[in-house]
């Protein structure tokens, strides 16, 4: 157990009190950092806690920590790296409930949603420490005579994972879990929107037998703490999940010291819905992928493609369904559909987009305010029809509970449309003709498709972008890989 240790209360590390954090650098919690950024409940302002902004020298123990550690915790037999991860994980289904709370209150996901965060978390570890005794390399074929030649798969080395703040308590498992079982160490960066869950999560890591520095959290913005991890010499791999520019931005700043990266990042996913489609499950679904975590997921539907015949009839079933949202604060009231956007700017740039879309000549059918604006960043759901593929709504993440509709000819129209992005990430399609679902998976250019329902990509799974949503991806065996290199073993026998 790591010595210094604040001994705290479990009902003191979960209070509802604005408390200080510290980072977390070499298994002890640091000194108090000079300069500290307050993290909000974007549903009411209220300041729910302090963490470290972090400066370059913070950063850089950070890594040196991971550096220090990675030797041996590469050293350790797979089996037993699993057998933290499952202590961690052990450790947040203890505290679930707790754990839920807090991102309750810093990001103001709806409680069941929150729930289904943290849970899958676990999970996620867990699944991720089954590849302990499953991770292969190869036996290859020589041109040599008496040569036996093996493809080894190694980690890296030291892992900075810069995460966004839609689902930040997962995305710490989605980098540090398979970071970790392949024998990487690893240095976090949260969103400073909404860091509270991680240096938690740091908390419950520190009260396990992790060794010191396999896994280290820094709290600090993007151009200072992000920048400086990104920057560093001795990260070997960034991994990195949040927005297209910022991807940009840190692919330019690693290629510096030609640093691998792992890009996960926006989307503006397309849903296909065809004349024969069952309509009920196409509304549901594609109502529930729009106002899920308020719209703020990467790969929710963002435009909907719909043949004619069908398209008045659809948007009627959307637009009760709509119109039945609830939303509120969710730190006051479970019974929610959705909460508020992550913060002003958020807000501004929904509301900007729908405006937009109007004065294109699009036609909101349902919603399209602002509202609760004195408390909270609130928009309402809003269905809009009339969009076109020139419109920027059509174009652009919104990353808010806005759904724009565009009517098509057909499936071949439809595919057009859906492919005709800079994003890549999902797409989804809806139809009762086997023929149209395996050309639509043919046909569509995104890194998954979903048929006749929408996202949650599956941990065993491989969610990657293409074109400008991102490079590599995450899940399942393919995403473990990313966490490895390889190396060719030549043993020439006599
Ligand atoms: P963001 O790009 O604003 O920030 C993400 C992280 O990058 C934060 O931790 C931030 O501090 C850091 N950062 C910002 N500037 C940096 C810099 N110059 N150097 C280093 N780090 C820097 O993204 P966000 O608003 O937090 O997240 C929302 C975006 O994330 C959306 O576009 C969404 O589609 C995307 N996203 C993608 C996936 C996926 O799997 N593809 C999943 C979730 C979210």
């Amino acid at each position: 157990m790591s010595s210094n240790n604040p001994a705290r209360t479990i009902s003191e590390r979960f209070s509802t009190e604005a408390k200080s954090y510290r980072n977390y650098i070499g298994g002890r919690f640091a000194e108090p950092s000079a300069s500290q950024i307050d993290v909000l409940n974007p549903a009411t302002g209220a300041v729910v806690g302090r963490v470290p902004e972090s400066t370059a020298q913070e950063v850089d123990a950070a890594v040196r920590a991971a550096k220090a550690a990675q030797p041996s915790w590469e050293q350790l037999p797979a089996i037993e790296r699993a057998g933290h991860l499952r202590a961690i994980s052990a450790k947040l289904r203890r505290h679930r409930t707790e754990l839920a709370d807090i991102i309750v209150r810093e990001q103001g996901k709806i409680r069941s949603l929150a729930q289904v965060e943290v849970d899958f978390t676990a999970d996620y570890i867990d699944y991720m420490a089954e590849w302990a005794r499953r991770l292969e390399g190869e036996v290859l074929t020589s041109d040599r005579p008496k040569e036996t030649m093996l493809l080894l798969r190694k980690p890296i080395g030291v892992v900075a994972g810069i995460l966004p703040w839609n689902f930040p308590f997962f995305l710490i498992a989605r980098k540090m879990a398979p970071a970790l079982v392949t024998g990487n160490t690893i240095v976090i960066k949260p969103s400073e929107e909404t860091p509270i869950n991680a240096f938690v999560f740091a908390e419950l890591v520190a009260e396990t037998d992790l060794p010191a520095g396999v896994f280290n959290l820094v709290g600090g913005k993007g151009p200072g703490a992000g920048t400086a991890l990104v920057k560093h010499p001795d990260v070997d791999l960034v991994t990195f999940t949040g927005s297209v520019a910022t991807g940009t931005r840190i692919m330019q700043m690693a290629a510096e010291n030609l640093t691998r990266v792992n890009l996960e990042l926006g989307g503006k996913a397309p849903a296909i819905v065809l004349a024969d489609a069952d309509l009920d499950l196409a509304a549901k679904a594609i109502h529930a992928s729009r106002v899920i975590n308020t719209g703020q997921v990467c790969n929710c539907a963002e435009r909907l493609y719909v043949e004619e015949p069908v398209h008045d009839a659809l948007i009627a079933k959307l637009k009760v369904l709509f119109e039945q949202t609830r939303w509120g604060d969710p730190s006051e009231t479970d019974d929610l559909d959705m909460g508020p956007l992550i913060n002003r700017a958020a807000l501004d740039k929904v509301e900007a987009a729908v405006r937009k879309a109007t004065e294109e000549g699009a036609r909101i059918v349902t919603g399209g305010n602002v509202t609760g604006q004195d408390k909270g960043h609130h928009f309402e759901p809003t269905l809009i029809v009339g969009a076109t593929a020139a419109m920027e709504i059509m174009r652009r993440e919104t990353f808010g509970p806005v759904l724009p509709v565009q009517a098509v000819k057909n499936l071949d129209e439809a595919i057009a449309l859906a492919n005709d992005t800079e994003y890549g990430l999902t797409s989804s399609i809806y139809t009762s003709n086997i023929n149209s679902a395996l050309r639509a998976s043919r046909e569509l250019k995104f890194g998954e498709t979903y048929i006749n329902r929408e996202n949650f990509e599956a941990m065993q799974g491989f969610h990657a972008g293409r074109r400008k949503s991102g490079i590599g991806g995450a899940d399942g065996k393919h995403g473990l890989y990313e966490f490895t290199e390889t190396h060719v073993i030549y043993i020439q026998g006599q």
